[in-house]
């Protein structure tokens, strides 16, 4: 008996399980010929079509001192940007002045006359050239947020001032960030590295050994004159590896050595200048971006 009922329910089985499989190899087919679900490729909801109060409110006081409303639906969504792909990396709105190649976007500039910079390209890298003078960008820029990466020489030479010196100077070498080997090395508080020479220290030293690679991450503010008056001075935001050392400190005037200083009305935006202080100073992936101010974007 036990054998009949099987054979009975055998060929039942069977033809069962290939109409399971007919139909499963059907849906598939079906399914890569068909464009995706709607599920997959729906749009986000449009705007007019959210909830009440989903994005933003238009019934909300005022904030102070501004024409929105907190919450409001029409301020315009910020400028969007695609972070670079590594940390350090380029963002999508950055002019990238180094990229390890050429020094295209550089020249040494005297009474006015550009010319191509002299100064040694290698290995992704950029060198200082002593006595060709400092480089400065072909392009002006006025408030700014800066990328750049530099090393001091390897080999220790010199001491205090003489070791590793070179400078991120804003402006045109008005405004300078002090470049320079720190490590074991005495100097003047307000001319090491990272200070804003003449002025004031980092609030911290962060250095890394000479020859290695550091960073600066700076925010400048550029000094704004009318006429003779300066209706605003400039500011300094700048990280060293990482490491806070102003955080928009008032500038108060241009970076003089054994002066006092005082501000001198110069145009808006003027160019980046590295300085050849005589030392083998190296400078890698310097990117820049313009700054702008709050809700200048289109309303997406
Ligand atoms: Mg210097």
């Amino acid at each position: 008996m036990q054998i009949d009922r099987e054979r009975r329910w055998a060929p039942r089985l069977a033809g069962a399980l290939m109409t399971a499989l007919v139909c499963a190899a059907a849906v598939l087919i079906q399914a890569q010929g068909q464009p995706a679900t709607p599920a997959q490729t729906a749009p986000p909801p449009k705007q007019d079509t959210a909830k009440p109060g989903e994005l933003g409110y238009t019934d909300t006081p005022l904030i102070p001192g501004q024409k929105w409303r907190v919450h409001d639906p029409e301020r315009p969504a910020p400028p969007l940007v695609t972070p670079g792909a590594a940390p350090g990396a380029p963002p999508s709105d950055a002019i990238v002045l180094f990229d390890g190649k050429d020094l295209s976007k550089w020249a040494h500039s005297q009474k006015g006359q550009l010319t191509d910079a002299k100064w040694k390209v290698a290995n992704g890298y950029f060198e200082v050239a002593p006595k060709t003078g400092g480089i400065v960008t072909r392009e002006p820029f006025g408030d700014v947020q800066l990328h750049i990466e530099w090393a001091a020489p390897a080999e220790v030479r010199a001491s205090s001032q003489n070791r590793g010196n070179s400078g991120v100077m804003f402006m045109d070498g008005r405004y300078e960030v002090q470049v320079l080997d720190m490590l074991s090395n005495r100097t003047y508080p307000d001319g090491g590295a990272a200070s804003l020479y003449g002025q004031y220290p980092p609030l911290v030293s962060a250095p890394r050994p000479p020859g290695e690679w550091q960073t600066y991450d700076i925010v400048f503010e550029a000094p704004r004159f009318e006429g003779n008056k300066l209706v605003k001075p400039a500011f300094m935001t700048v990280f060293w590896n990482g490491v806070l050392a102003h955080n928009r400190k008032e500038l108060l005037g241009p970076t003089l050595h054994r002066q006092a200083t005082k501000y001198v009305p110069h145009e808006n935006e003027l160019p980046l200048l590295l300085q050849d202080h005589g030392d083998l100073v190296r400078y890698r992936n310097i990117w820049i971006r313009r700054l702008k101010g709050y809700d200048a974007a289109e309303r997406l």
